[in-house]
């Protein structure tokens, strides 16, 4: 199969949307199916060029080759985690508002806003509650910084970038930088591989790290568990009121919170998207900066928000480093063993999930093609934690058994 249908086939399909925009007969739709997006081909405009399946990083995506070709300025490093770095910080926003109320320290928002008022891009793509429906999400480009801070905190939901391609291609300007999770910015790095007006449009990528997705149902479920209306909804936040923070959710005549370690932790294995559990990028490694939290001493004290950020290139560094300088955020170097040690998931996803990937090719299934780092072994525990995975996920996916949450829950270690 020449097209995207190969990836939906194969349930390799990550829903970032970035076919949608590759496609130049308008053939693909993004639509929402089990609990996330997925592309969907009109037959009758497709032309089997095969530029959506050469963009989808859900099927084929080769970190080290595009790592190399990447990141070579003088000076880059490599760690098996991380993949290429220039240099890794601890920081934060200097403005405590921004920082109190964006998913860890503010960050990614402080130095988007630095870089939107100080001329040097002219725009972001971010992703901001919809004002109608502060459950669902919607992805646009932000152009000023009150867009911006609309768009801070992190989105626990399915959160798709299409028609941001066409957006971005038809946009004045040049300098555009796009914010995403792994998956999202390695479909960038493809589509801008394949099309070199795109390349021309945007100078950077900023990647989230990433544990993992959730579904739609998540959202649904948490509100439920906690009798919140839906429909009743003002404000949602999975982020909110500091480090790490917690559920925020307000209405008319209710205001909800609940820390992230109570709401979120144990129910982080039942709503995840079954594609994740193939995913071996934890670090967003094609990003040109990522952002993420740290957990480790002596930050865990921390009560107003922490990020760790890794560089993957000169200009970006140059960068952050200038806006430090200015006083508009904080930043302190730190070595990658201290990073990666704040960050389980990022050897749950290169060990474990690439077992699950040879798990899965010894059942005969189609896997993502990760090219040289495509190697590990099987054992009996990956057989039982992919079983106990996609246990947990059908009942996450079907409503009649979420009954059963509650017992899979107190199972569930709280970390
Ligand atoms: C699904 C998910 C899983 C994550 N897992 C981890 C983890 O395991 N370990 C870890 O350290 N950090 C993880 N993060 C990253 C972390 O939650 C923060 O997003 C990151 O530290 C940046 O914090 P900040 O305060 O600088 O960001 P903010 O200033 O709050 O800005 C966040 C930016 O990210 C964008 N954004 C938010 N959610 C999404 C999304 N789903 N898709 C695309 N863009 C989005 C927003 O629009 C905004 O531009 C995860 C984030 C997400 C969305």
């Amino acid at each position: 199969m020449m097209n995207i249908g190969y990836t939906i086939n194969n349930n390799l399909c990550t829903g970032c949307g970035i076919c949608e925009g590759v496609c130049n007969k308008h053939a693909i739709s993004i639509v929402t199916c089990s609990g996330t997006f997925r592309p969907q081909i009109d037959s009758t405009k497709c032309n089997d060029c095969g530029l959506c399946l050469r963009a989808c990083a859900g099927a084929e995506m080769n970190l080290k080759e595009y790592s190399d070709s990447l990141f070579c300025d003088a000076g880059i490093k490599y760690d098996q985690y991380i993949g290429k770095y220039h240099q890794c910080y601890t920081g934060y926003s200097n403005d405590n508002d921004l920082r109190y109320h964006a998913a860890s320290g503010g960050l990614t928002t402080q130095f988007l806003i630095w870089l939107l008022e100080n001329d040097k891009i002219d725009g972001a793509v971010v992703t901001r509650f919809k004002k109608d429906a502060p459950y669902m999400v919607n992805t646009f480009v932000a152009k000023s910084k009150e867009e911006l801070i609309e768009s801070r905190s992190s989105k626990y939901a399915p959160v798709t970038h299409a028609k941001m391609l066409r957006l971005i291609k038809e946009a004045p300007g040049s300098r555009y930088v796009v914010v995403g999770v792994p998956c999202q910015i390695q479909s960038w790095r493809k589509a801008m591989k394949i099309d070199k007006d795109l390349c021309t449009k945007i100078i950077g990528l900023f990647g989230l790290y990433c544990s993992s997705s959730r579904t739609f149902n998540f959202t649904e479920y948490i509100l439920k568990e906690r009798n919140i209306d839906m429909k009743k909804l003002s404000y949602l936040s999975y982020r909110d009121n500091g480090c790490l923070g917690g559920l925020v959710a307000k209405g008319e005549d209710f205001s909800f919170y609940q820390d992230y370690q109570l709401y979120c932790h144990p129910l982080r294995s039942i709503f995840v998207p079954r594609r994740c559990l193939l995913c071996v990028d934890h670090y967003s490694e094609l990003a040109d900066v990522s952002f993420g939290d740290i957990h480790i001493e002596p930050y865990l004290d921390d009560k107003v928000g922490v990020n760790s950020v890794i560089v993957r290139n000169k200009y970006w560094k140059d960068l952050l480093e200038e806006v430090m300088k200015k006083g508009v955020i904080t930043l302190d170097e730190i070595n990658v063993e201290i990073l990666n040690a704040s960050q389980k998931s990022a050897k749950m996803k290169k060990d474990r999930n690439m077992r699950f990937v040879a798990l899965n090719k010894a059942l005969g299934y189609n896997i993502p093609q990760y090219g040289e780092i495509d190697k590990k072994g099987v054992d009996l525990k990956t057989i039982v934690q992919y079983v106990h995975n996609r246990i947990q996920q059908f009942i996450g996916s079907k409503r009649i058994f979420w009954f059963l949450i509650p017992l899979l829950k107190k199972k569930t270690k709280v970390v």
